[in-house]
């Protein structure tokens, strides 16, 4: 059985649907701080999964699972992940991703798991000091989130050397798109992501775009927008490397190929065939200019293929946008 934690979030979601297509027996842990209820509903309709309700603050919960079920390996997507929430109050931050964290690794360590793959980000890199970046560019993160997910990427590499414990970590770019069945997608809230909140902006609520003075081509951020489907496959290629023996190991998800804002903001505007009121605003405190990832890694070691466009990603989150708005998951 493989225990994911946060399976109830975005792409904990995707890729516990992943797996229950391929057959796997998953348990999902969630305290639903940030994910749903109804996405786990929809989860048990695709195969064997039993959902627990808890919080890895709190020890004896996660531990509770472990001594009940027959945990082979964990995929661990559990954390806040608000870069602005965390400057604000890093408290949050501190005690779920990282001590929260520590918990899961006490809880495997004593019931003998040895398999974790964790989700990390391209946030652990801070301002780029060269594009795209490889797993060998400096982490420097520069906001709280990014430090809590580097400081687990530590506490995992201090857990192999001391007790085996093997780890694959994952460095996610911009995650994008959902379901291509439209069964589940990103709900966030508040959200604030590119994509759904362009997809969703009204004459009321108009599209903020943050910054059009950055040096890219058009004046505007130039991400690495992964498809969600293609980084769920990500996390099935990781489980494989650990299954057959790999060491621990880290590498970026993201496509190579960068796009800007304003690029993003008229794909959207083409897949929903209308004009989206916009507005201009001032930078967004702590965005970098560039963030494209070098994937080659991903792609060698962990045989990862991601094949889904820009557009692929655009036209399944604006059929869940639908849904969304509709109340009608
Ligand atoms: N962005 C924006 N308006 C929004 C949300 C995002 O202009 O409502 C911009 C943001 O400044 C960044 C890019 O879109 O340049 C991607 O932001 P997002 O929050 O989706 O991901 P991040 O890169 O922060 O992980």
């Amino acid at each position: 059985m493989i225990l994911i934690t946060g399976g109830a979030g975005y792409i904990g979601s995707h890729t516990t649907m992943a797996l229950l297509e391929k057959g796997e027996d998953i348990i999902v842990f969630d305290s639903l701080d940030t994910g749903h209820i109804e996405t786990i509903e929809t989860l048990k309709n695709y195969g064997n999964l039993k959902f627990v309700k808890g919080n890895l603050k709190n020890l004896d919960e996660i531990r509770g699972v472990f001594m009940s079920n027959k945990i082979d390996s964990v995929i661990h997507f559990a954390a806040f992940s608000q870069v602005g929430e965390s400057v604000t109050n890093p408290q949050k931050y501190y005690y779920n991703n990282v001590y929260g964290t520590l918990n899961l690794l006490n809880a495997m360590l004593e019931f003998g798991v040895k398999k974790i793959v964790f989700s990390s980000t391209a946030a652990t890199y801070g301002e780029p000091e060269y594009t795209p970046i490889d797993e060998s560019h400096p982490q420097n993160p520069i906001n709280p989130y990014g430090n809590t997910k580097l400081m687990v990427e530590k506490i995992m590499d201090d857990y192999n050397k001391a007790y085996g414990l093997k780890s694959v970590r994952l460095r996610y770019f911009n995650v994008a798109g959902a379901d291509t069945n439209t069964r589940i997608g990103e709900w966030h809230e508040p959200e604030t992501h590119l994509i759904p909140n362009v997809l969703k902006a009204t004459k009321e609520q108009t599209f903020k775009l943050f910054g059009t003075d950055y040096n890219t081509i058009d004046g505007t951020c130039v991400r690495d927008y992964i498809n969600v489907e293609d980084l769920a496959q990500a996390h099935i290629c990781a489980l494989m490397y650990l299954n057959n023996g790999g060491e621990t190991n880290y590498f970026n998800l993201g496509t190579k190929t960068g796009n800007s804002v304003k690029e993003v903001f008229s794909v959207c505007e083409k897949i929903k065939g209308e004009k989206i009121p916009l507005e201009y605003l001032p930078r967004r405190e702590g965005d970098p200019a560039i963030l494209v990832a070098d994937n080659t890694k991903a792609k060698q070691i962990l045989n990862w293929n991601p094949n889904k466009s820009l557009e692929d990603s655009i036209k399944t989150a604006n059929e869940w946008n639908k849904i969304l708005t509709n109340k009608q998951y």
